[in-house]
């Protein structure tokens, strides 16, 4: 299967480290990132229609509905910086949204290589989402428990000011965390039974251990 595009699926419960991995991921393996969450966060930010209709949706802490959510994945899959590859961040995060992209990349020619599983148990998750910030310049994500900047408040990349997103709140934090046990951890039973799951330990580990066990699979599955 070597040549074939380096097609994946980071899975794992909000707070569990997938977009920290995703920055790491994406230089290292020459996949563009694709975040359902950011792109739909632009579009609140850019008042579109789409970001007029998801926003009550995100601010709950619930999911935004299959069909535009897939909508924007059948989108943005067909732009030529997924030839040779993708790396998806929460997106599937639905047993239909899993179907629909199954179905996309079947009518592609293409599959999955390889869908990683971050581990993190629901008390870890808690306290790393409410000390989740992100630079407002660059994006880039940070924990002040456990992935500091140097200066507090201050990205160390850009120098930007650092935020906290409306929906790491504790009471939409905690409708999150059961929207992802009830509608996305089936998600595991079914990327095992297709036999590509990989699951990476997170918990109590700091972002570049979790990435060095990341890379292994990556480059096995790129090898494959
Ligand atoms: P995230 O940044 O991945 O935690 O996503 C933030 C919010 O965007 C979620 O709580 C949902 O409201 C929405 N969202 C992101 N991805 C999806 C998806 N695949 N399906 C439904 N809603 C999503």
């Amino acid at each position: 299967m070597a040549g074939l595009p380096l097609d994946i699926v980071l899975l794992g419960a909000p707070g569990s480290g997938k977009g920290t991995q995703a920055e790491r991921i994406a230089p290292a393996f020459a996949v563009p990132h694709i975040s359902t969450g950011d792109i739909l966060r632009d579009a609140v930010k850019g008042g579109t229609a789409l970001g007029l209709a998801a926003k009550a949706f995100m601010d709950a802490g619930n999911l935004v509905p299959d069909e535009v959510v897939i909508g924007i994945i059948r989108e943005r899959l067909t732009l030529p910086d997924t030839t040779a590859g993708f790396m998806l961040d929460g997106f599937p995060r639905t047993l239909e949204q899993a179907a629909a992209l199954d179905e996309m990349l079947a009518d592609a020619q293409r599959a999955l290589r390889l869908v990683l599983l971050i581990d993190v148990p629901a008390e870890e998750l808690v306290q790393r989402l409410a000390g989740r910030r992100a630079c407002r310049a660059c994006g880039r994500g940070y924990n002040v428990v456990f992935d500091p900047p140097r200066v507090v408040g201050v990205c160390d990349v850009c120098g930007g000011e650092l935020f906290q997103r409306d929906d790491d709140n504790e009471a939409t934090v905690r409708n999150r965390l059961a929207v992802y046990s009830r509608q996305t951890e089936p998600l595991i039973g079914y990327y095992r039974d297709q036999g590509i799951l990989a699951t990476v330990p997170g918990a109590g580990r700091d972002p570049d251990q979790v990435f060095a066990d990341v890379q292994t699979l990556l480059a096995g599955a790129q090898r494959a």
